[in-house]
C-alpha cells in the first residue's frame, strides 16, 4: 500500500464566466489525513474537486499534489463521484478492473470482496442497489492504490441505514489504507463523522473550520503580544 500525498491548495481562483465560483480558496491536507469540506449546494465543492483531481485547471493560485503543481490530470489520485458513474455496458468486475494492468481482474475481485460484493463481479450494474453501485465505485477508486482519494458527496444519493454501512466502509478502508482523502460534502454530520478535520466554503472561500485551529502560542517579545500592563 502506498503512503498518501500531500495537498496545497493555494490562494484558488476559478471562473465560469462572470460566475467567480473559487475566490482564494485555502485547503492543506498532509499525507494520510482525511479532510472534508463542507458547503451548501452550489458553494464551488465539485468545481474543487475537478480542480484536485486535475480534470479542471485554476484560473488564479495553485493545487499542489505531492509538492508539485498539477500538470493534467492528478497521476495519484481517484475520484467517487455522488452517482457512481459506473460504465453501464461493462458488467461489475470490468468495470472495477478498468484502467488496471493485465493482472486487473485479480485485484478486482480482491477490491469487491473489501467492499462485500465478492458474489457480483458478473453483475451488470443497472441490477445493482444504489448502495451497492456505491460500493462498486469505491473498490474501482481503490483498485489503483490511489494515495488520493477524492470523494464527492459518495452517500448524497443514499439510504440513511445505506450511509451509514458506506461511511463504516470508507472509515475501514481508509484506515487500513492510509492515502489522503478529501470528502466533499453538503452534511455537516458526516463530515464530522468521518474527518480528521472540516473545512466551511462559502462565497468561494473558507469561512469555518472544525476543530478549530489552537492560536500559535504568542511570546513577549512578539509586537503582536501587547505590553502586559497597560498603563492608563
Ligand atoms: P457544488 O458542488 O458545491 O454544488 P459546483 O462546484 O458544482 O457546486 O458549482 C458551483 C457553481 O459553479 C455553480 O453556480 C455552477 O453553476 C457553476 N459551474 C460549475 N461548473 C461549471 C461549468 N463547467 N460551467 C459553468 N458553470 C459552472
Ligand atoms: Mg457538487
Amino acid at each position: 500500500m502506498n503512503p498518501g500525498v500531500a495537498v496545497e491548495v493555494t490562494g484558488v481562483r476559478r471562473a465560469f464566466g462572470p460566475n467567480l465560483v473559487l475566490n482564494g480558496f485555502e485547503l492543506s491536507a498532509a499525507p494520510g489525513e482525511f479532510v472534508a469540506v463542507v458547503g451548501r449546494s452550489g458553494s464551488g465543492k465539485s468545481t474543487l474537486l475537478r480542480l484536485l483531481a486535475g480534470l479542471d485547471r485554476p484560473d488564479g493560485g495553485a493545487v499542489r499534489v505531492d509538492g508539485s503543481t498539477l500538470d493534467g490530470l492528478c497521476p495519484v489520485a481517484r475520484v467517487v463521484f455522488q452517482d457512481g458513474r459506473l460504465l453501464p455496458w461493462l458488467r461489475v468486475g470490468p468495470n472495477v478492473a478498468l484502467g488496471l494492468p493485465a493482472n486487473g481482474r485479480e485485484r478486482a475481485n480482491e477490491m469487491l470482496a473489501r467492499v462485500g460484493l465478492a458474489d457480483r463481479a458478473a453483475d451488470w450494474p443497472a441490477v445493482l442497489s444504489g448502495g451497492q453501485r456505491q460500493r462498486v465505485a469505491l473498490a474501482r477508486a481503490l483498485a489503483g492504490d490511489p494515495r488520493l482519494l477524492l470523494l464527492d458527496e459518495p452517500l448524497g444519493s443514499l439510504d440513511a441505514l445505506t450511509r451509514i454501512e458506506m461511511q463504516r466502509l470508507i472509515e475501514d478502508l481508509w484506515s487500513t489504507g492510509r492515502f489522503t482523502t478529501v470528502l466533499i460534502t453538503h452534511d455537516v454530520d458526516e463530515a464530522v463523522t468521518l474527518a480528521d478535520r472540516v473545512v466551511l466554503i462559502a462565497a468561494g472561500r473558507v469561512t469555518g473550520e472544525w476543530p478549530v485551529p489552537l492560536p500559535r502560542p504568542r511570546r513577549r517579545d512578539d509586537p503582536a503580544f501587547g505590553p502586559l500592563v497597560r498603563t492608563i
